[in-house]
């Protein structure tokens, strides 16, 4: 009897719904390449105007990114975003701590100077305290009149402690202007056989200092993401209401602001990042968001767009208030809406492994975000702890209980009264120790630069472009882990059920 056949239609037209995917649902497909991994080229743009060489961004959480993640992100060519769990003055603090890292000139403020008529055992003393081996010497006025170094005055052979330094130095100073180059500094160096030269303005006035140790430290970072000065790039979180904090970041030298909250697709929200757009010099990414009316929503004003709602790690938004968006699909949407105003996008959270980086890329982000793969490094805040015998460092979501408590995760929060509940959408964890940010940094760009090798793209944009995804199946899914054997010594890019 036909009418015994169930119906193949959905019982409601609410059950008519849209498929969703992330990372393990699909795998990249491999194509004809002539490609080698190491000839591929990841540099990517964060934001309209900010490029990097590497397209990764540490996240903005304060058990992963502070000043020394920023400095080790920005040297790999990539980008630390300092979280906002600070306050306005320390992230001031933070920040400069970012842009003097690498800089070729040490600043006046920054320069430890000696006066003429200190004695050679004051200024001994004075450099031994201060970690240097040689001071400019200035009068009243900051008129540089010579230099001293620890050879000048040690072992006290033709000088005595108690004479006075300008008896000592070396009044023959060989001085560059301000738009020294490290090249042009660096041959004053050989010609005479010095290791630092005092930058002066017009009136000989001391206003920086370059040295050979630090040019040799920037040539060790030859890849670094740097601002049009030589500088470090530094992201920084703000809130979507705190106009101070961006015009505080903004002048302090922050490179691009990072619209921190949970769900950027909000009238209020939308109104005041496109206020602090305004106010502020530096790029603005806004986020996150996790669909194309999101996106069409911000694409306008924002330099930026960052996705992911509810794919992080320690996060438990999806459990908590049901609603979220699996990432290569949020992804794939805003990145279609972006990619017609030429918006970076970023992916935002869920990455484990270098092959899902590489995935979110295909899918249409510019630069991935990633937390716990980060939070064990020696560069992250936060000390070792161990347990059990294993070494841990502590990761906690942003919106759980402990971040909240210790004033941050205002990004997470209800009007909660005070003394009430919170209602938190992360959890506090412990991650695995992982040792230098750089071979953990070097682990995931080399596997994304392998993907593009299978994928025979030699650029981010052009592998973008021709990257293709296959549907996987569950038993796709495990027949891609390692299975059938017992693992017996741990790979450094790989650890099951990561
Ligand atoms: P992970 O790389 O660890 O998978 O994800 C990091 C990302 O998770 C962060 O960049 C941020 O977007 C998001 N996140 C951080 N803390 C929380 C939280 O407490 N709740 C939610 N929903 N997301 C969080």
């Amino acid at each position: 009897m036909a009418n015994d056949v169930p119906d193949a239609e959905p019982f409601s037209e609410k059950l008519r719904v849209p498929e969703a995917l992330t990372f393990d649902d699909v795998l990249l497909r491999p194509m004809e390449s002539h490609v080698e991994p190491d000839d591929a080229d990841v540099s990517t743009r964060v934001s309209t105007n900010v490029a990097l060489n590497t397209p990764v961004l540490s996240a903005a959480m304060d058990t992963v990114t502070e000043g020394g993640m920023a400095i080790g992100m920005a040297r790999q060519g990539g980008l630390g975003v300092l979280h906002r769990n600070m306050t306005i003055d320390e992230m001031v603090v933070e920040i400069e701590r970012v842009k003097r890292a690498d800089e070729l000139i040490i600043r006046r403020e920054n320069v430890v100077t000696a006066s003429p008529d200190q004695t050679v055992r004051e200024v001994d003393a004075m450099m031994e305290r201060e970690g240097v081996s040689g001071a400019p010497v200035v009068d009243d006025n900051d008129t540089v009149l010579g230099i001293i170094s620890g050879t000048d005055i040690r072992p006290y052979l033709e000088v005595g402690e108690s004479d006075e330094v300008r008896k000592a130095m070396t009044d023959e100073v060989i001085t560059a202007p301000e738009d020294v180059t490290a090249r042009d500094a660096l041959e004053l160096m050989y010609d005479h056989k010095i290791e630092r030269v005092p930058i002066v303005d017009d009136a000989d006035r001391l206003v920086g200092l370059v040295t050979m140790q630090g040019i040799l430290q920037r040539r060790e970072h030859e890849n670094a993401a740097r601002d049009a000065a030589g500088r470090l790039r530094c992201g920084v979180a703000v809130g979507p209401f705190e106009d101070d904090r961006a015009v505080a970041a903004d002048e302090a030298g922050a490179d691009v602001l990072f619209i921190d909250c949970a769900h950027a697709h909000n009238r209020n929200v939308i109104d005041s990042a496109r206020e602090i757009c305004e106010l502020v010099d530096a790029d603005v990414v806004v986020g996150n968001v996790g669909t194309p009316e999101a996106a069409a929503a911000v694409v306008d004003f924002a330099d930026g767009i960052k996705v992911g709602i509810g794919p992080g790690s320690i996060c438990t938004t999806r459990v908590v208030t049901g609603a979220g968006m699996p990432q290569i699909t949020a992804v794939a949407g805003v990145a279609d809406v972006a990619s017609e105003h030429d918006v970076p996008v970023i992916a935002d959270g869920g990455i484990r492994y270098s092959g899902d980086a590489i995935k979110a890329i295909a899918a249409g982000a510019d630069a991935v975000m990633l937390g716990s793969y980060f939070a064990g490094t020696d560069e992250a805040p936060g000390r070792v702890i161990t347990m059990n015998g294993k070494k841990y460092k502590q990761y906690r979501g942003m919106g759980s209980v402990g971040a909240m408590r210790s004033g941050g995760g205002e990004r997470y929060l209800k009007d909660t009264d005070e003394g009430e509940e919170f209602v938190p959408e992360g959890v506090e964890a412990a991650t695995p120790y992982k040792g230098t940010l750089e071979s953990e940094l070097h682990q995931l760009v080399g596997g994304m630069k392998s993907g593009m090798g299978y994928v025979g793209a030699e650029t981010i944009p052009a592998f973008k472009e021709r990257a293709r995804f296959v549907r996987v199946s569950a038993a796709g899914q495990t027949e891609g882990h390692p299975h059938d054997v017992m693992i017996t010594d741990e790979a450094p890019n790989y650890s099951p059920g990561e």
